[in-house]
């Protein structure tokens, strides 16, 4: 049985925290692992930020649920959907993605997971597991399912290299120039054909 796992910021909805920054117009919370390489700066950093702007988890969701799903991209789940199982292996979390998961009917998702106070104050942040993308595709190779992967970015290269096949998916050039064994689409269309190549199935 073959198994899509896919990212799902910059593969199916836009990158979250820039999209609430420039929502919200705070700059700040643009910055990136690129950035701030050490993850646990960046995101005490972002927990600050929010904190000092009066943003608890009820705001930020009201603000993330005016957010839609790349154009293309629920018609694209549905038909990746007709054709193989999916999951969605993300480094997001589940208090930020669920108003999104609503657009896109739910698709199975692992990421992380945030402590919040009786009054909507975000607490803390909780990773599922260290290298968590990789080791998903790892535990389900051991039940026996290939693997097809798509991201668009660094966090998701141990996941594509993991799987029976890797596909990048609208990645920065740093990224394709970097990692030029994964094949690198940028449109639906691409992605649909890279999946179909990389599948040993049959499809009608
Ligand atoms: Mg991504």
């Amino acid at each position: 049985m073959e198994l899509a796992c896919l990212d799902l910021e910059g593969v199916l909805i836009p990158e979250i925290w820039i999209a609430f920054a420039e929502k919200t117009g705070i700059p700040e919370l643009k910055a990136t692992t690129r950035d701030v390489p050490d993850y646990d700066q960046l995101m005490q950093q972002r927990l600050a930020l929010l904190d000092q702007h009066g943003y608890g988890l009820p705001e930020i969701r009201e603000v993330i649920g005016e957010l839609e799903p790349l154009p293309g991209a629920r018609e694209f789940l549905e038909w990746l959907r007709r054709h193989f199982q999916v999951v969605i292996l993300s480094d997001t979390f589940y208090e930020f993605a669920m108003p999104l998961m609503e657009k896109l009917s739910y698709p199975t998702l692992l990421c992380h997971q945030l402590s919040v106070g009786e009054d909507g104050t975000i607490l803390d942040y909780h990773l599922r597991q260290p290298d968590p993308k990789r080791q998903a595709v790892r535990a389900f190779q051991l039940l026996n399912m290939k693997c097809i992967a798509t991201g668009d970015s660094y966090n998701d290269t141990t996941m594509l290299a993991q799987a029976e096949a890797g596909i990048l998916f609208h990645a920065p050039e740093n990224v394709i120039r970097e990692f030029p064994q994964f094949p690198a689409v940028h449109d639906y269309e691409s992605l649909k054909q890279a999946f179909l190549n990389a599948s040993t199935a049959q499809h009608d």
